[in-house]
């Protein structure tokens, strides 16, 4: 018991300040480790290092529901890095995605495979492959890509009915959604995405009417308050999706709705991001998106959920020491837990479409679903979708931390990045200090000032001399900054602790709580340094 304690402790004590960079390079190198090149690329769904000998893992969702999300993480890796990886990788898995638009209605179809049988269509899965198109289109602008997403915007535009403001999708894609019926509502997000990008209508229509759907409480999926019944990770995606509707129509009643569902969602994760269900790098992923879209329609407070969020939870999700595998207590038998290994019979010694080779050191830099107390180990709980939204909640920090406006420059929040503007160099939890320095002279330079900070005490410096600021609605903002002059930026760390309760839900159950946590924790700032 004593060992355990320890190692979850660890867990929360580890208070390196975050260096986007560098957190982003290892999630992108498992990306790409978790790609199968026997099999066009593909991506293994996760590696069980729950077991000796670990593996990576071949799932009958590999094709049409993971891949996209590697798709996705390469993209941000490489922005973020800007290292081009293993283009080979790359290539394979963008003809990949689009070879599974088998149909004529606009839609990816899961293929048949050594270890998988084709299912029907799935519209999780068409939100994951949009996103991806997204992503893609993004970083290399090819027209073709477009051709592909006008057509999914197409195909669920005619499966879906128009009823009153409201659009209904037949019954069977909520019965078949691989995630549940929470599930279907992760369209929205990327239906409003690709409409904000593209002017498509049907895509605004499809998007905005799913999300009344959805919120309409005479639908049963949520009641005034909450009410939501599901897995935790798809009623957040749905939230990302309302979220996005309020920041794009700008209309009071759907803002106030979606503002109160996340506030409510929020309530059920403990203050450091972690989960009911157990996979924060996934659900925390939506709901800062969720949140940058509350800050977009003109709530800048939930800055500072999201610099909780990943400071405490999307980066510490992340297995970057190779020495947390034991092999001890790792299982000898497989445990088939969530059904991951469908199919195969259990005394089964080596699967085989499965990947054995040096998996403990592969794994580095991927995420894992994790209990409010640290890592979880099970089938496949370092999962390519926990990776992919690290680096996706990564971006929002790479984004926000330091960027150019018409008015100067901003700094919404203070990870160590480096990008063409200049570079900041973080110094939490261990000192309130974050180390500006510019690639050319600034006009104006706007800080926002981390909520727990006392606006009194906030201070900018060079060499050790004070330098002019004023403070506008909760930014610190000084004007003329030379270029190459290290500039500090202190504000106290609060100190503080506080106590945390964190239902549990077990699967497949996840209406029923099995058990509720309860957590000391200790924060110095927006950080947690002992749990
Ligand atoms: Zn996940």
């Amino acid at each position: 018991m004593k060992e355990k304690r320890e190692r979850l402790s660890d867990w929360m004590q580890w208070s390196d300040p975050i260096d986007v960079r560098r957190r982003s390079a290892l999630a992108m190198r498992n990306v790409f480790e978790m790609a199968d090149p026997r099999f066009n690329h593909v991506t293994y769904i996760g590696a069980s290092l729950s077991e000796n000998p670990p593996h990576f893992v071949h799932h009958r969702l590999g094709w049409t529901e993971a891949l996209p999300y590697s798709v996705v993480g390469a993209v941000i890796g490489r922005k973020i890095t800007q290292e081009v990886g293993d283009e080979k990788v790359v290539a394979g898995q963008r003809s990949l995605l689009l070879s599974h638009f088998t149909g004529m209605d606009g839609f990816v179809h899961s293929p048949a495979s050594p270890w998988s049988a084709p299912y029907p269509m799935d519209i999780w899965e068409q939100a994951r492959t949009l996103y991806a198109l997204i992503y893609w289109f993004g970083e290399t602008g090819e027209e073709r890509l477009l051709d592909y997403a006008e057509a999914m915007v197409d195909g669920l535009f005619k499966l879906s009915v128009p009823r009153g403001s409201e659009r209904v999708f037949p019954a069977n894609s909520f019965a078949r959604c691989s995630m549940g019926p929470y599930g279907v509502g992760a369209i929205i997000d990327p239906l409003l995405w690709y409409y904000q990008m593209s002017g498509n209508h049907k895509a605004l229509m499809v998007g905005i009417g799913t999300a009344e759907f959805f919120m309409d409480p005479a639908n049963g999926f949520f009641d005034e308050q909450w009410g939501a019944k599901g897995f935790f990770r798809s009623v957040v995606a749905c939230l990302n999706g309302f979220s996005k509707a309020a920041a794009v129509t700008g209309d009071p009643r759907i803002l106030s709705r979606a503002k109160c569902l996340h506030d409510a969602a929020v309530s059920r994760c403990t203050a450091y991001g972690s989960t009911p269900c157990g996979e924060p790098a996934c659900s925390d992923f939506e709901l800062n998106g969720s949140a940058l879209s509350l800050v977009q329609a003109g709530y800048p407070e939930y800055w500072d959920q999201i610099d909780r969020f990943i400071r405490n939870q999307t980066a510490r999700s992340q297995f970057i020491d190779p020495n947390e595998y034991d092999s001890e207590k790792a299982s000898k038998k497989r445990v088939n837990l969530y059904n991951i290994y469908d199919g195969y019979p259990d005394d089964l010694q080596v699967l085989p479409f499965d990947d054995y080779r040096d998996v403990v050191n592969r794994s580095v830099g991927g995420a894992m679903w994790c209990s409010p107390s640290g890592h979880s180990f099970f089938p496949a709980s370092l999962m390519i979708c926990c990776t992919s939204h690290v680096l996706r909640s990564f971006e929002i920090a790479w984004d926000h931390s330091l960027y150019e406006t018409n008015t100067g420059l901003v700094s919404d929040l203070q990870f160590s990045v480096d990008n063409a503007l200049g570079t900041i160099v973080s110094h939490e939890p261990k000192e309130g200090r974050a180390v500006f320095t510019f690639a050319k002279d600034t006009e104006s330079l706007r800080i926002r000032i981390p909520s727990f900070a006392d606006v009194g005490k906030v201070a900018l410096s060079k060499n050790g001399e004070s330098v002019p600021t004023r403070i506008e609605r909760g930014y610190l903002v000084a004007d003329r900054l030379s270029k190459g002059c290290a500039y500090d930026f202190t504000f106290p760390l609060a100190e503080r602790e506080s106590v945390e309760w964190q239902q549990l839900f077990e699967f497949p159950d996840y209406d029923h709580p099995a058990a509720t946590g309860e957590y000391r924790v200790q924060w110095r700032g927006n950080s947690c340094v002992l749990l």
